[in-house]
């Protein structure tokens, strides 16, 4: 066996023999001669390198994708152009009813694929604008989060790994959005069905109906949110059972009214029959006496109709006194209409809310933070909890009377409302304190949301007449531990409350 020969020996070799055989120097000539001399079988052309850089990019998003781009690799392997035949005549019948050809492109050349990216980058922007109104404006941050991502999708020098960070931080509140807006839209349903019950309980008191559709469409508007839904469930619930239980109540009182009025007319009835039956005998009386001729004969017929005249004045009497008692029960009656009325007509403010301040009462108090500590729980968020108490409310009302101390109240909670985010909760705790339920809230902000309260109420003052008073308040700021109970973050607050009175009052301390 002739030992193998080197390259640059194969090389001489080639050039040599084409010459003797008098062959073209052309490349595919000298390619032959060479694999003859280098003992290489001469197999047809087969770009290997070039068709892995393709297999390479090839897309593996799916199985079929990765299924087809190992029949290519294989068909590389083989070094089969009859297997790669197969192969992309695969691709194209896959692709033929596939009408995204981008892809396509994108998978023959990289530069058109970035291309792609960017042309997505577009209609990405207009989609996440487009989307957002369906999900509300509630929630300012989100809003904001969105409208920066927008912005960054649209730079034309968007980083693409930036957007893409920030669009999985942009899903991840959209998800609870989304929750949210489900939920809302269900609470929405229910609501509406409890108002058709109810109309159909009311038999349609055409005031008491207006009024509630004015509190539904309040609630109603913009910022929607669950927390108001909720609230505004709960009212009508109450309403319409104290509605029921009022009609029933009513029912009874004409119930018994109407029972007087049936013996009423029983005693008329007899009283007429008694007064008939009384003159019947005085005309008969009257007609004997006529005949008379003895006293003998008069005088027992002068008997019977002293008998039926004591017997007369004694029905009266008793018919008299029956019918005071029946106008004494139906006065009684018609008060009782008269009061139920009333309750009605104020059940629905005083259920769970305060009816000075329109807060939520110490009720309404305990199931907001049931709600707010289910929130936190199913959501894994903070809830902060803030205890405030009017400072010297005792001397404003000493020195200003009483009223002016409840028109102070109602002040104060009117700058609160304004002063906090539309998911924050006021209740009226005691007689000048309130709590405050703040979601989504740290120590540190829900201190600053009361420092904020402060400047808010120095800067509106209360008109006492005309007198400008400056009301101040301690508060105490607590954010729920893990596992603790509304009540031990009131305690908290309470006592962090208590340190702000100590330290000379008008200041917030955290707990
Ligand atoms: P401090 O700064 O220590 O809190 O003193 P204070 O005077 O505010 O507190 P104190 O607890 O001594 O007095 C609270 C007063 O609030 C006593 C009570 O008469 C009054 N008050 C409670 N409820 C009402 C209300 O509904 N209307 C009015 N006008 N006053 C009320
Ligand atoms: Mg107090
Ligand atoms: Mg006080």
């Amino acid at each position: 066996m002739p030992p193998e020969k080197g390259p640059v020996e194969i090389l001489r070799e080639a050039l040599k023999q084409l010459t003797a055989r008098k062959m073209a120097p052309t490349p595919a000539n000298y390619k032959v001669v060479y694999n003859e001399i280098a003992g290489i079988p001469d197999l047809p052309v087969f770009p290997t390198d070039a068709l892995r850089g393709i297999a390479r990019a090839l897309p593996t998003a799916n199985a079929a994708q990765r299924e087809r781009k190992e029949a290519f690799e294989n068909a590389l392997d083989q070094r089969s152009w009859e297997v790669l035949q197969k192969v992309l005549v695969g691709y194209a019948s896959a692709d033929a009813g596939n009408s995204a050809p981008p892809a396509r492109a994108a998978a023959a050349d990289p530069a058109r694929g970035a291309a792609s990216t960017v042309d997505i980058l577009e209609p990405m922007a207009r989609l996440i604008e487009n989307t957002l109104p369906a999900l509300g404006n509630d929630d300012e941050k989100f809003s904001k989060q969105v409208d920066e991502l927008v912005k960054v999708i649209r730079s034309p020098a968007a980083n693409l790994a930036t957007v893409k960070s920030m669009l999985g931080n942009v899903s991840h509140r959209l998800s609870f959005a989304a929750e949210d807006q489900a939920e809302i839209r269900a609470t929405l349903l229910k609501l509406l069905h409890l108002i058709i019950e109810n109309i159909g309980e009311l038999g349609l008191d055409e005031n008491w109906l207006k009024r509630q559709m004015d509190g539904l469409m309040q609630a109603a508007t913009p910022p929607l949110s669950l927390r108001r839904l909720d609230e505004l469930e709960r009212r009508l619930k109450d309403v319409i059972f104290k509605q029921i239980d009022a009609k029933g109540r009513t029912r009874e009182a004409q119930e018994l009214m109407r029972q007087m009025l049936a013996t009423f007319l029983e005693r008329l009835a007899q009283m007429t029959d008694s007064t008939s039956a009384y003159y019947d005998k005085i005309e008969a009386g009257a007609r004997l006496m006529e005949r008379a001729t003895s006293f003998e004969e008069i005088a027992p017929v002068l008997k019977d109709v002293i008998g039926a005249t004591r017997g007369m004045a004694f029905d009266v009497a008793r018919v008299r006194d029956e019918l005071r008692d029946m106008r004494e029960k139906s006065d009684a009656a018609q008060a009782e209409v008269i009061r139920l009325q009333q309750e009605l007509d104020t059940v629905s403010a005083q259920a769970r809310h305060d009816t000075l301040t329109g807060a939520l009462n110490r009720k309404g108090l305990d199931e907001a933070i049931r709600r707010e500590i289910s929130t936190v729980e199913r959501k894994k968020t903070r809830l902060c909890v803030a205890l405030l108490d009017i400072d010297n409310f005792k001397k404003l009302n000493d020195t200003k009377g009483h009223s002016t101390g409840d028109a102070a109240l109602t002040h104060l909670a009117t700058v609160t409302r304004e002063s906090l985010r539309p998911q924050d909760t006021l209740a009226r705790y005691g007689g000048e304190e309130f709590v405050i339920l703040m979601p989504d809230t740290t120590l540190d902000n829900g201190i600053a949301a009361m420092t904020r309260l402060q400047r808010a109420l120095t800067r509106r003052y209360f008109l006492a007449d005309t007198e400008q008073i400056l009301i101040t308040f301690s508060a105490g700021v607590a954010q729920l531990d893990d596992g603790e109970s509304g009540e031990q973050a009131i305690e908290r607050a309470d006592q962090a409350m208590y340190l702000a009175k100590r330290a000379g009052k008008n200041r917030v301390v955290g707990a």
